[in-house]
């Protein structure tokens, strides 16, 4: 039987409710996760975009940061948006005082990298790995990758060369939104992930 993917969107704060209804609209099996227990009954997660140094406080004072941490140590699929993005990454080249992140993929973000000048933009992006035509993305208070380190690989740079998309195994990491421009394949792309690693699990289980 081909059961849905089981999906979660952290949702402590940010824009939850447009990447729910993409996951949705995707066949996903949505839920919203606050709680420890709610983590351990997804195979995926999604951190959305919103102020990743709030996200941070509120999954620390929830106590989710140790299990989201052990979820991606595990190989748990994982995409992040913009702040989800930020508390994907290894560095914080400019975090609030005491800012941490999750962490898991090698890279190095800043923050807010396009200044307040230019609070936000929209700009069409060729992103191989997802084939088809460009990616029409928008960047609110956008991070930008400044470092790619062993293991993570650029999926998406600016034209001038400035990186705005990684992938390290099952994580994924955007500075823009998909979910507000009807941009879905980046989470097909997480569900497709989901998918592969309940597959392995339930073949490994199998084989006792
Ligand atoms: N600037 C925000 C941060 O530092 C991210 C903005 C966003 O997620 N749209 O977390």
């Amino acid at each position: 039987m081909v059961t849905a993917p089981r999906v979660g969107v952290l949702a402590l704060q940010g824009d939850v409710r447009e990447h729910a209804r993409v996951l949705a609209d995707l066949g996903a099996d949505v839920v919203a996760v606050r709680r420890p227990d709610e983590l351990a009954a997804v195979d995926g997660l999604v951190i959305p975009g919103g102020e990743s140094s709030v996200i941070d406080k509120l999954a620390r004072a929830f106590g989710m940061r140790h299990p989201i941490r052990e979820a991606i140590a595990d190989g748990m699929p994982v995409y992040g948006t913009c702040a989800g993005l930020i508390l994907l990454a290894d560095r914080i080249a400019d975090g609030a005082p005491g800012q941490q992140t999750f962490g898991g993929l090698a890279v190095t973000v800043r923050r807010n990298a396009f200044g307040s000048q230019v609070d936000s933009f929209e700009v069409d992006l060729d992103v191989e790995a997802l084939g088809g035509p460009p990616v029409h993305a928008a960047f609110i208070r956008a991070p930008l990758v400044e470092e790619v380190g062993p293991g993570a690989e650029a999926l998406a740079t600016l034209d001038d060369g400035r990186v705005v998309a990684v992938r390290q195994g099952a994580l994924l990491g955007t500075s823009f939104h998909p979910e507000v421009t009807g941009e879905r394949r980046f989470h097909a792309l997480l569900l497709d992930l989901v998918r592969e690693r309940v597959s392995r699990t339930r073949a490994r289980d199998a084989a006792g």
